[in-house]
């Protein structure tokens, strides 16, 4: 006999019924492609999701196992459409709309998709490349019409799901199957997929529903795109705890954000650092917008400025909680939450743990290990590279021999290089292919930039390292500046001279416009580098 129930399969419709049972009337709001406001219950949006889930069995014949792509904003349909295939086994594959042509043909033939639900004004988007999907019967526009949509087999997903009876028994899915794709965004050679089971859903839902602070009373808006990491997790912890969910769309301007916090009184939102960054322009212009609702952002992807979370503590009273991740751990992994004797402290002692990247999820294992692989003390000064293990960090990438690279001896080898405070808090000082070595020596270029953030005059600053003959590489440091601000290169040179060491010293602050952008929002260091790499005149 098993000691526990232990067979029980930690599969996501049993917390998707629960949610409905037990929160029928919880709010859905979602902003639509046209700038409309759609409002909608768990109850009523129950219903939606059961007929689709038989659409796309029935209608689309996708079987148990197949795969469905999306190509959409985080919307209602969007999140109709993770639920619908989770819960009747099918596997959702989000695809992300910022990739480059080539690489949207490569994960969608590599996942195999069946049909691909796409919102109408991204048809234009994806249309160029359709001929070149393999596997693609149709397309079904997130719409009430398919008039004039120039996809082959293309129908309105209103009238699919119209036309069916809803789900009544979701099947027996096997808690390890798979429950979505989700690909890297592969800014070298193809992306490369991470198959989320339901087990590691299931599990990464409710641990991180431990630490951060969302109940059924809150609501909850993601901007981090559905379509990257399972907006990392946001959409289905708010389900399972009965929360209200506010989807944006794909206004995700500042000021479309801030209406809709106002509108919708938006407790908890979610994205990475330039999405709030913006927002904190926006605020310090418009001092009679009203985002008291907010009480946390979430904030990560890349490292989130200290400077950033003194000034929603000090003007908003909003929390910023730093959040580290990758695709491949499902995505969240650690989060910087005070322990409770650290709630006395000093603010700038706080502030300290709260600019690392937080303590490890519980359930996961961390440790960082030296070029030999020999494993390095937690204390704050030995950095290496960070390697992660638990339940919902991927064992492999799917169906790709990239994968002995970055999976050895049941850990993943992250590819950031990090430091392990004392307190059990990790900090990210680079990812391994953006460390600049002056010397012989290395340089944190996120501390830099993380410092010159901190100077009143700069909005984005970004630091990477440039050929020299002696050094081998120089930081140099590419600044945005605040409207008006005339802070000149020497001026920032002598905010940083008393707070990194010399010989961290930028050769170069090059001002500029706009700081390039990965397909995620990231800093692209990679481009920062090739077009700049004759800036310190070699
Ligand atoms: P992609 O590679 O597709 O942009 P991922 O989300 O998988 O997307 O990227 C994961 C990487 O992003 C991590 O390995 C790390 O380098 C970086 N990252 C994520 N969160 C943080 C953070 N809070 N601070 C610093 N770097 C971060």
């Amino acid at each position: 006999m098993p000691h526990m129930m232990d067979d029980f399969p930690l599969r996501m419709s049993t917390l998707y019924d629960q949610a409905v049972r037990l929160h029928p009337s919880s709010e859905i709001v979602s902003v639509e492609s046209d700038g409309g406001l759609y409002r909608s219950d768990y109850s009523t949006v129950d219903d939606r999701i059961r007929r689709l889930a038989s659409a796309i069995e029935s209608e689309l014949d996708v079987p148990f196992g197949g795969a469905v792509g999306t190509f959409a904003w985080n919307n209602r349909r969007h999140h109709e459409l993770y639920w619908a295939t989770a819960n009747s086994g099918r596997i959702c594959h989000t695809l992300n709309i910022r990739l480059l042509p080539e690489q949207l043909t490569y994960i969608v033939n590599h996942g195999g998709d069946q049909v691909i639900f796409v919102d109408p004004d991204l048809v234009d988007m994806i249309g160029p490349v359709v001929e070149t999907f393999e596997t693609v019967r149709a397309f079904v526009v997130l719409g009430d019409s398919a008039e004039g949509i120039d996809l082959p087999n293309a129908i309105a997903y209103e009238d699919l799901i119209a036309g069916s009876e809803p789900m009544a028994r979701w099947p027996a899915v096997g808690e390890r199957d798979p429950l979505m794709y989700c690909y890297t965004s592969g800014t070298t050679g193809n992306p490369k997929g991470v198959a989320y089971t339901h087990r590691s859903t299931y599990l990464h839902t409710i641990s991180n529903l431990a630490n951060l602070p969302i109940s059924a009373s809150d609501n909850v808006l993601p901007v981090v795109p559905m379509f990257h990491a399972a907006a990392w997790g946001f959409t289905f912890m708010a389900t399972a705890r009965g929360a209200k969910l506010t989807l944006p769309g794909p206004d995700l301007s500042p000021e479309g954000l801030v209406r809709l916090f106002e509108n919708e009184g938006v407790t908890i939102s979610a994205g990475v650092p330039t999405v709030w960054i913006g927002v904190q322009e926006y605020l310090a212009k418009h001092p009679d917008a009203d985002v008291s609702s907010i009480r946390s952002f979430v904030c990560g992807g890349s490292a989130v400025p200290r400077a950033m979370i003194d000034w929603y503590h000090e003007h908003q009273d909003i929390t910023v909680i730093h959040a580290w991740g990758m695709t491949e751990t499902n995505p969240l992994a650690t989060l910087s939450v005070l322990k409770p004797d650290m709630h006395d402290w000093d603010w700038e002692d706080q502030l300290d743990v709260l600019e690392t990247q937080g303590m490890p999820v519980p359930g996961l294992e961390v440790k960082i290990v030296g070029e030999d692989g020999e494993e390095l003390p937690h204390d704050g000064e030995a950095f290496g590279e960070l390697l992660i293990r638990g339940p919902w960090v991927a064992a492999e990438y799917y169906n790709d021999s990239r994968t002995p690279q970055s999976f050895r001896d049941g850990w993943l080898r992250t590819g950031d290089v990090c430091k392990i405070t004392p307190e059990g808090y990790v900090r990210v000082t680079d990812r391994a292919k953006d460390v600049i070595k002056s010397g012989g020596e290395w340089i944190s270029s996120l501390d830099l930039e993380n410092t010159l953030m901190a100077h009143a005059d700069v909005v984005e600053a970004t630091v990477v390292g440039v050929h020299h003959e002696k050094w081998q590489e120089r930081p140099v440091a590419f600044v945005v500046k605040r409207e008006g601000a005339d802070a000149s290169e020497s001026d920032l040179i002598e905010h940083l001279r008393p707070r990194v060491p010399k010989w961290w010293l930028p050769d170069r602050v090059v001002f500029i416009d706009e700081i390039p952008k990965t397909g995620t929002g990231k800093f692209d260091k990679k481009l920062v580098r090739e077009r700049y790499a004759d800036v310190l005149g070699e």
